[in-house]
């Protein structure tokens, strides 16, 4: 986010986003940045014809909106790990968009050959990539290139109102002229936003008389599909900026509810393969719609400073993100499934629209859309990590090794974050600054941490959970603190009264044997197979008054490949008897028998770890 200059008339931001750069990873999270570059993110616009031979520089292949979501991705992994090689690459890539505007002012390709000329989806795409980069460089040419593109979208939208993609999709482009307008103070940029907000489609209430509470299997709608219902998730909270309408807050939490209640999985996430998919673990979720959705939480934030957004943001990322990748990032799935035993070409699937291809590991299974839109998840994490409080503070908002450098009141302030966290509970902090200087510092105490602690000195102070502890004090030279957030077990009831289980920001899934068969194209980038070489159907045993006695957990070391079976750096032990009768139909766990079940077989000791460690996995247990 841009120093805001203006006096704007936006309701102003609980906590405002840091400009791109401001923000450097560590630790695990570093590395995790270096194996997403190794993988497919560096690399795609070397081999893959809609990036390589994009039409947004010139080529023949697609020019809508492969480039963009590629780019949208990549600007935040460059600086964020101030990678001289990347950043060269996108320099290229911009400077040509920004060379070859139309002489109309719309930038990019006016027409691909698959889609409507001039519009405006790709446009709120590449809006998004264009202002972290600005922020990143300051190049003013993308202050003038935004100028004229919105002023031909001004125009094009009284012609013709927003359509497909676009209508959904419309407070994407909200956001950025919201950007635009907090930079320049142009007015005109509201009567634009409100234009798009009048055209595009009206989430808030498709979601107050909510008709979807079941598994679709009719065709294509725009307004069921998971990755516009991922990003729709903003829409209300995108729009309260400008209406000040209370009710567009109460939205936001309405789509929640009702897409947890109805589609939701552990992990946080929704199904949709690729329209609403109920409740049932064996339906897919799709890759694009888990990165949209962090995306919108990270915005929804800074908005209204909600823990329960942060809470919700650490759990997709660390569960469902990691674990739709082979840990390498050098293929992804297109669907993810909580209960994943098997991951095959299907013709006989249980996805309701989405293809055979579904859930194999690749470069593109079943369509490409998420080979392009899937980098933006962790460095977007990454950058949005730390934040600017609305009363001149410093707040951490989701926690992962980092640090940040802001300017807070003339004084330029250093905060390190050192910690192994989500596997571990401790959060070292180190503050420097180079003077003294009073300013408040917001501590993210998630909802589940009940008797977190921060020490200071010898300072101990007891933090409520669910809120943002508020430490105002002078900050001078070097202060160490460090915050203890404990973790306990937590056992939920989910689909035909099945069990999963979480320990803070962690869900805890079957680890099960793999076999990964190569199934098509070159490696690095060849689609893969995965078979599993154990039994996977267990019921267990577990207290659920006292789960901490039926489940014991290991810490590891963090090592170089965190995301991986083999590299798990917490597993859990609990016991359970095999379900004879629970097995594979349509290439996909079958019907979750209704706990509590029965089972005459031996009790056996399970090992757990992390889901998104895992790439086979089951998360919802029968219970014994
Ligand atoms: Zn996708």
């Amino acid at each position: 986010m841009n120093e805001i200059k203006i006096d704007s008339k936006l309701a102003k931001r609980k906590f405002i986003p840091l400009p791109l750069g401001s923000i450097k990873p560590r630790g695990w999270l570093l590395n995790q940045l270096r194996i997403q570059v190794n993988g497919l993110s560096g690399h795609l616009d070397e081999f893959w014809a809609d990036i390589a031979r994009s039409g947004w520089i010139g080529g023949d292949a697609e020019g809508w909106e492969r480039a963009p979501y590629w780019l949208d991705g990549i600007v935040p992994l460059a600086f964020l790990l101030d990678d001289a090689k990347l950043k060269e690459k996108i320099h290229k890539w911009i400077d040509y968009i920004l060379t070859h505007q139309n002489p109309d002012g719309w930038l990019g390709p006016i027409k691909d050959t698959r889609y409507k000329e001039y519009d405006p989806w790709p446009i709120f795409i590449i809006m998004k990539a264009m202002t972290q980069y600005y922020e990143a460089t300051k190049d003013e040419r993308v202050i003038s290139a935004l100028r004229k593109v919105l002023i031909r979208l001004d125009k094009l939208l009284d012609e013709r109102p927003l359509f497909d993609w676009g209508k959904s999709r419309w407070a994407d482009g909200v956001l950025s002229v919201h950007w635009f307008y907090e930079c320049t103070g142009e007015e005109w940029l509201l009567n634009l936003a409100k234009k798009l907000h009048d055209q595009g489609y009206n989430w808030s209430e498709h979601f107050a008389d909510f008709k979807y509470k079941e598994r679709l299997t009719i065709g294509f709608d725009q307004t069921t599909h998971v990755v516009n219902n991922a990003m729709a998730i903003k829409s209300p909270g995108v729009w309260f900026r400008q209406s000040h309408n209370e009710a567009d807050k109460k939205s936001v939490y309405q789509i929640l509810e009702m897409l947890d209640r109805y589609h939701g999985q552990v992990t946080g996430i929704f199904t949709g393969d690729e329209h609403y998919a109920g409740l049932n673990p064996s339906q897919g979720t799709e890759l694009c719609a888990v990165v949209e959705y962090m995306f919108s939480l990270e915005n929804l934030i800074s908005f209204f400073g909600d823990v329960a957004f942060s809470d919700r943001l650490e759990k997709i990322t660390f569960n469902a993100l990691p674990a739709t990748f082979k840990p390498d990032m050098w293929a992804h799935q297109y669907d993810q499934q909580a209960n994943q035993v098997i991951c095959k070409h299907s013709e006989d699937k249980v996805y309701a629209t989405n293809g055979p291809d579904s859930n194999i590991f690749g470069l593109e299974p079943n369509y490409g859309c998420c080979t392009a839109n899937m980098h933006q998840g962790f460095p977007k994490f990454a950058s949005h990590l730390w934040m600017k409080s609305e009363d001149g503070g410093l707040a951490i908002i989701a926690y992962a090794p980092s640090e940040a450098d802001i300017s807070l009141s003339g004084s330029s302030v250093n905060a390190i974050l050192e910690t192994d966290y989500p596997f571990d509970d401790k959060l070292n902090f180190t503050i420097k600054t180079d003077k003294a200087i009073e300013f408040p510092l917001y501590l993210r105490i998630p909802n589940w941490a009940e008797g977190a602690e921060i020490k200071i000195g010898n300072d101990v102070i007891k933090a409520k959970s669910g809120t943002f502890h508020k430490i105002v004090r002078e900050w001078s030279g070097t202060t160490s603190l460090t915050v203890h957030i404990p973790m306990r077990v937590v056992i939920s009831r989910r689909y035909h009264n099945s069990v999963a289980i979480e320990r803070g920001a962690l869900v805890y899934s079957l680890k099960i044997g793999e076999e990964w068969k190569k199934v098509k194209g070159e490696e690095p980038h060849a689609d893969w197979e995965v078979y599993p070489t154990t039994d996977w159907n267990y019921a267990l045993e577990i207290n659920e008054a006292n789960p901490e006695e039926s489940i014991k957990f290991e810490l590891k070391t963090v090592g170089d490949c965190p995301f991986s079976p083999e590299g798990a750096p917490i597993i859990a032990k609990v016991k359970g008897r095999k379900v004879p009768e629970w097995t594979i139909e349509h290439n996909a766990a079958g019907p979750l028998p209704e706990s509590p079940v029965k089972s005459s077989e031996p009790l056996e000791e399970l090992t757990l770890i992390p889901y998104g460690c895992t790439n086979l996995r089951v998360t919802e247990f029968p219970k014994l």
